[in-house]
């Protein structure tokens, strides 16, 4: 199945990025947002994304035209209506997507496919919020969309082997490198990154080492771009906290449970970068 058109629900950092990625590549992408408000911010953003692009000689200006030419911006979700796959990556909350996912559901063909970028909703349990849970899967992009390689493409119980492939094969067009994974709490990249970063925190507050020399041992020992608690700072502090408390319930094991000191930096309001403070000051 050759999907050409994509339908993105919510034009935020995640729906404008993979809408972008999408045009890009020639496919046709519908967006829909809840206000025009919403849907204009994230057109702006595709075309100053597009523009510093063209900066970097990695675009031109015609491609850029061509690109934009290919996104419509829409508050109706009856726009959505005729795409074969629609991605819903609106405000992480259960309550909310299971709202947008029965629309969809009750919107598009039989046969379209629904898939959710969600960064900790069961796909399992979401499918389960529609009539064709063989024809829903989770396609996780990774921030930045347009610079990120990965897309995690999440099999729900009942995902079919056609949405799968179909999925997949879109992936590759956008110039992705996908990954099949199993539903499970944090996939597969979220289960080893965020405990990493919880054991980082174990490590500073033993008084192993300072801060510094624990982000440069992961960098010059293991080539991260980036060191552990640099990174925590970057996500935020409150986000790695809520992360391990979802995996500690939901697995019920003791390994995934929280660094006291994270939970302490929390409490003080220490969340990293978006408080100007963290782990590092800024
Ligand atoms: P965001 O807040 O930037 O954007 C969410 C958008 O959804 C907003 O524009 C909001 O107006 C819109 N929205 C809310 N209700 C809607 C509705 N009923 N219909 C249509 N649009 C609606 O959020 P984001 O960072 O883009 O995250 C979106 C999804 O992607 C979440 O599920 C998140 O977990 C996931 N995700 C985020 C990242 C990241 O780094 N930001 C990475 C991977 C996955």
């Amino acid at each position: 199945m050759d999907i050409q058109t994509v339908g993105i629900v919510g034009a935020g950092t995640m729906g404008n990025g993979i809408a972008q990625a999408c045009a890009v590549a020639g496919v046709k992408v519908v967006m829909v947002d809840i206000s025009q408000d919403a849907v204009d911010r994230g057109l702006a953003t595709v075309a100053g994304s597009l523009d510093r692009l063209i900066k970097k000689d990695k675009l031109t200006v015609a491609q850029k035209d061509a690109a934009l030419a290919l996104i419509k911006g829409s508050t109706d979700y009856a726009d959505l209506k005729a795409a074969p796959l629609v991605i819903e990556a609106a405000t992480e909350s259960q309550e909310l997507k299971r709202k947008i996912l029965k629309q969809l559901d009750g919107l598009l063909a039989p046969e379209g496919i629904i898939a959710s970028n969600t960064s900790s909703i069961s796909i399992t349990q979401l499918a389960a919020a529609t009539s064709r849970p063989d024809r829903f899967i989770g396609m996780h992009f990774f921030n930045p969309v347009p610079m990120m390689a990965l897309v995690e493409i999440i099999r729900g119980y009942l995902t079919s082997d056609a949405t799968h492939d179909a999925v997949k094969a879109l992936a590759e067009k956008l110039g992705k490198s996908p990954i099949t994974v199993k539903n499970a709490p944090g996939f597969v990249v979220n289960r080893i990154l965020v405990p990493m970063i919880n054991e980082a925190f174990f490590v500073l507050a033993e008084g192993l080492a300072t801060a510094e020399d624990i982000d440069a041992g992961m960098k010059l020992g293991c080539n991260q771009p980036i060191g552990p608690l640099a990174l925590a700072d970057m996500i935020g502090l409150d986000v790695c906290l809520a992360v391990m408390e979802v995996y500690l319930e939901q697995f019920g094991d003791s390994k995934y449970r929280p660094c006291p000191l994270l939970k302490e930096m929390v409490a003080a309001g220490q969340l990293g970068r978006k408080t100007k403070r963290g782990v590092y000051a800024y």
